[in-house]
């Protein structure tokens, strides 16, 4: 069953059974963000979408090497090859050197990943540190006739490549529809074709990103970077591909057509998207007003916020969406996550505080067969193209069954001690290792419960009713409620 993980494959439009290249070896390669700026909240969904992806493999065995770049040059304002470079754009606007800016966003952008736990991908490799592996496979594409110069910037004809090749089969368009639909060439355009697109641009003399090349002095198209690091840490062919679906026309569609201009294959077999967020129905733009940053949700400092949310609130509320699904922002929508992490979480807790004791009583097959059939459903829902939704859905089955055993109305002994450690096993690493959730608490949390319970257990003895309804509202003004159980006094965060 486990080897049964079926992917949604964008360029056959199909779901597919996965079968590495080389197994158990899995490449992963994912675009990163462009850092000339903070992560906002479209950031959070590729990187949340393919860390799931990246740790479920891992949970399945693979051997994944997980390869995200950092764009820092190359990368320009209008139509990713036109205009000014995004990252000297800023640096000049700060008056910073350019490595300045994508220093600073690099580490910005760590740290709020860091904060949602997507974990570190294996290499985090730059544009500009591989300069030489770019240029070098622009002469291989020139070479095999794919590509031309023209006062020292290198193009990508499209229509040559498309004798032999076929541009668009990524995004299902057609060369004829894409020509029909583009703007006639100015005067003073260099392009021999409107889809042609730069491999390597001449420097104007204020651009200060800039290195020496056969051609000019100049720097590398944005499409470029993807092509020459992947083959690099990954080989020429190599398992995933993915990003969002923004970059799936024309990013991912150069990356295709500059791969087999130079190393005759498609570079990944399956190609991943992940479907863009909405807020209150409406695209994220900078001009509507509703482009929020991710430490602005953290601190709840936006306008369109009604409150502060945690990070794991947001990843919850991302993963409670299928990646290809679209996913709209609201509010209401984050509270409602808010609810469903800290009920995940509060199983979290109590499962790993469960051991099995013999509490008497014989095995009851209905409750043995519910847990193997719900563990098995989890796994069905991930290895179905990882539909995270479906699959949360059904550990909050689980949770029931927990929940049954931690208020006594369920009997260890009618689980059985193998069944039970299976239960307790799969929850915990559902949840942590697959969904990557983790409890968000200060490190002396416990500290500051345990003495206020033990007050409350006295208070409650001598029946000093007044103390115990003051600790209760204490600790309920800190998240905390305070749990009266058959077996004692617990306690569980506010859902
Ligand atoms: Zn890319």
């Amino acid at each position: 069953m486990l080897k049964d993980l079926r992917i949604y494959n964008t360029l056959s439009r199909e779901k597919e059974l996965f079968e590495p290249v080389n197994p158990p070896y899995v490449g992963m390669y994912v675009c990163g963000p462009t850092v000339y700026g903070d992560a906002h909240l479209g950031h959070a969904r590729p990187a949340i979408t393919f860390d799931v992806i990246f740790r479920y493999l891992t949970h399945l065995g693979y051997k994944v090497r997980y390869v995200r770049n950092i764009t820092d040059v190359g990368h320009l304002e209008h139509d990713a090859d036109e205009g000014e470079d995004k990252i000297s754009k800023k640096a000049k606007l700060e008056q910073l050197e350019p490595m300045e800016v994508v220093d600073r966003h690099t580490a910005s952008y760590r740290r709020d990943m860091d904060a949602l736990n997507v974990l570190r991908p294996n290499i985090e490799p730059r544009a500009s540190g591989h300069i030489i592996e770019q240029i070098e496979m622009i002469k291989e594409i020139i070479e095999n006739g794919f590509a031309y110069v023209v006062n020292g910037s290198v193009y990508f004809d499209v229509k040559k490549y498309n004798e032999s090749g076929q541009y668009g089969k990524l995004s299902g368009r057609k060369i004829e529809d894409l020509l029909s639909g583009t703007r006639e060439l100015e005067g003073s355009s260099e392009k021999r074709n409107p889809l042609d697109f730069a491999l390597w641009k001449k420097a104007s003399p204020e651009h200060i990103m800039r290195w020496p090349s056969p051609w000019s002095d100049g720097f590398p198209g944005w499409h470029l970077e993807c092509s020459a690091m992947s083959a690099k840490y990954l080989g020429k062919r190599f398992d995933i591909h993915g990003g969002g679906m923004d970059l799936l026309f024309p990013h991912h569609e150069c990356e295709i057509a500059q791969s087999n201009a130079c190393n005759h294959t498609d570079p990944a077999k399956y190609w991943l998207h992940n479907n863009m967020i909405t807020i209150n129905g409406q695209k994220m733009g900078k001009s509507l007003g509703n482009f929020i940053m991710l430490h602005e949700l953290f601190t709840g400092r936006h306008e369109l916020l009604a409150e502060a949310y945690s990070p794991m609130t947001i990843r919850f509320f991302i993963l409670q969406a299928h990646y290809r699904s679209t996913l709209d922002f609201s509010n209401e929508a984050l509270i409602a996550a808010r609810k469903g992490y800290k009920k995940m979480i509060n199983g979290l807790r109590v499962a790993k505080g469960m051991n099995f004791i013999d509490d008497g009583g014989e095995p009851e097959q209905k409750h043995i067969d519910d847990v193997n059939q719900t563990i098995d459903n989890c796994y069905r829902a991930m290895n179905d193209d990882f539909n995270t939704a479906l699959a949360i859905g059904h550990a909050f089955n689980l949770l029931k069954k927990i929940n049954l055993l931690h208020t006594q109305t369920l009997k260890y002994a009618a689980l059985g001690e193998e069944t039970f450690n299976k239960l307790k096993q799969f929850y915990i690493a559902f949840v942590e290792d697959i969904l990557g959730l983790r409890e968000e608490r200060t490190a002396d949390i416990e500290n500051f419960i345990n003495p206020m319970l033990e007050i409350y257990k006295e208070a409650k003895l001598a029946k000093d009713y007044a103390k115990v309804d003051q600790i209760r509202a204490g600790l309920r003004k800190n998240g905390i409620l305070v749990k009266d159980m058959k077996w004692g006094v617990d306690w569980a965060y506010e859902e």
